[in-house]
């Protein structure tokens, strides 16, 4: 295999909800926004081995070891003291595994999966060890999924989406300067990546998380509709709509409102006006 390695922050052997099927969902460390609801924020960045957490861990389960954290996963109880201790929004517990690694994670799960997701963190900061990951998935007769944040341009990645059977790509906001307000960057390389998916057909599932204080989420459906209708047949498409949650969102973000369902179905008749046919509320 192709020896290259990523961060892994954690893997799910079954997961029904991070696209069809029965799924093995892979979650890499490591993002390049700062969604101001961001619910993991301890996927944000990679550990920079400052040693705090470690003399926290209750049960021995961190050591430094010349310098670097070094986690035995036998050894915890998964008690997430490391991760309230961190002020880096990162995590000890990050392995860094090679393909061959996460693979052989996978094939436990064979034959009762349909096929692997992969997300993070962004999992497209790993475009190589993605391919590599997907080219070995593709011999198991697996489906193929990365959930993304649309920041990297995937156009540069032909290889890759040779592999892959679809994204699942966040459109946070439409507008530039939503997109500023929700992620801290402008969406130009997100709506490139959604038009470009969408011609060739490997544009799996939007999503937005819908809340209200920072952008029009009506809008925004509106705008994504008619955006992409110039590529695609959008009756296609899923569109998952999130409603904003504060758990475990950073402390200083979690005084948005939580849509309440009324809100949230109405959104959903939006995007049903505006063409879409599967629109999903969560
Ligand atoms: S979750 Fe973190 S602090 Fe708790 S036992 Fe595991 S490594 Fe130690
Ligand atoms: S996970 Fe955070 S607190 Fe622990 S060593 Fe790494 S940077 Fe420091």
């Amino acid at each position: 295999m192709s020896g290259l390695v990523a961060p892994v922050n954690r893997i799910i052997p079954f997961s029904a909800v991070d696209g069809p099927g029965n799924r093995t969902a892979v979650f890499l460390q490591g993002c390049n926004i700062d969604c101001k609801y961001c619910h993991n924020p301890e996927t944000r960045a990679l550990c920079i081995h400052c040693g705090m957490c470690v003399r926290k861990c209750p049960t021995g389960a961190l050591q430094l070891v010349e310098g670097k954290v070094h986690f035995e996963p036998a050894k915890c109880v998964a008690c997430d003291t490391c991760i309230k201790t961190c002020t880096h929004d990162a995590s000890p517990r990050v392995l860094w595994m090679t393909v061959e690694e996460v693979i052989t994670e996978i094939k436990k799960q064979i034959p009762f999966i349909r096929g692997i997701t992969v997300s993070g963190g962004e999992c497209t900061l790993y475009p190589e060890f993605l391919t590599a990951l997907f080219s070995e998935c593709k011999k198991l007769g697996l489906h193929t999924l990365i959930d993304s944040n649309g920041m990297v341009d995937l156009g540069v990645y032909p290889e890759l989406l040779s592999v892959t059977d679809g994204v699942m790509l966040d459109i946070k906001a439409f507008s530039e300067k939503d997109h500023v307000m929700v992620t801290g960057f402008t969406n130009n390389q997100v709506l490139k990546n959604a038009a470009f998916l969408a011609k060739c057909g490997k544009l799996y599932e939007i999503r937005t998380v819908v809340v209200r204080e920072l952008f029009d989420p009506a809008g925004v459906i509106e705008s994504i509709a008619e955006y992409l209708c110039a590529y695609m047949d959008i009756s296609m498409l899923r569109y998952k709509l999130i409603a904003y949650r504060p758990f475990g969102v950073r402390e200083q973000y979690q005084t948005y409102e939580s849509p309440d369902v009324s809100y949230m179905e109405q959104l959903k008749d939006i995007a049903i006006q505006v063409g879409f046919q599967e629109v999903i509320i969560i």
